[in-house]
């Protein structure tokens, strides 16, 4: 397992404009390392001890990714330095980071996750439960927080056709949420959708941004 000639191979598979969350969850900084050299900065861990142990010993200028499911009482212990949460799937999660941002002095990037597929266990909100974050007073008042797009996981399936109308669902929320609420605002650009197995799929009906762990660092135990 060649992790630099992985993330090479698979960088030259994809378009120039759409970026890559290399996924390190369960590997060792010794391996985000071996990525780090070929000068690749962006990479996406789902928990947050494992993330803030490795944020830790590795070098300050990489970009961590919060990809997985943020409990509200974690928040705090990510937000010097987190990059993107991918995950925000609440109006209480939203304002805790708010919080937790304005007590660092910084603002923190967010993109909104949007249940898609089948499966109950997902995490994520319908789009008139994120139309309905995005018009309250609460939300209207977070300066602290930006959110910058929306993120989405489709079900876990081998029916490509299936992953496809997900995908499609989750791109046509994200321009009429844009043309809605993000009118003239630049920074609603991201739709973090988009894994392994179904990346293809998901640059095909609009992805921005690709979160990829197996195809670079192997297989997970
Ligand atoms: C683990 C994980 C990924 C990457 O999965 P691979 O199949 O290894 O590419 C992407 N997104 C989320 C939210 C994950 O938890």
């Amino acid at each position: 397992m060649n992790i630099k000639d992985n993330l090479h191979t698979f960088l030259e598979k994809i378009p120039s404009q759409i970026k890559l969350v290399a996924v390190s969850k369960t590997h060792s900084p010794e391996m985000i390392l071996q990525a780090y050299e070929t000068g690749f900065r962006d990479f996406g861990e789902n928990k947050v001890q494992e993330l803030t142990a490795k944020y830790e010993v590795l070098p300050n200028d990489i970009r961590w990714h919060f990809i997985g499911h943020l409990q509200r009482n974690k928040v705090k212990y990510l937000a010097s330095f987190v990059h993107l949460i991918h995950g925000v799937d609440s109006l209480r999660l939203l304002r805790t980071i708010n919080k937790e941002a304005a007590k660092n002095n910084r603002r923190i990037d967010c993109l909104l996750q949007m249940h898609i597929a089948r499966e109950e266990t997902k995490f994520g909100m319908d789009y008139a439960e994120i139309c309905q974050l995005l018009e309250s007073d609460a939300y209207q008042g977070f300066e602290n927080v930006r959110i910058c797009g929306l993120m989405g996981m489709a079900t876990f399936t081998a029916n490509m056709q299936q992953v496809e109308k997900e995908f499609k669902e989750l791109k046509n929320s994200f321009e009429k949420l844009k043309n809605s609420y993000f009118a003239g605002k630049a920074e609603f650009k991201e739709l973090s959708m988009g894994m392994s197995n179904d990346y293809q799929t998901a640059i095909s009906c609009g992805s921005t941004m690709l979160r990829v762990g197996s195809l670079i660092f192997g297989a997970r135990n």
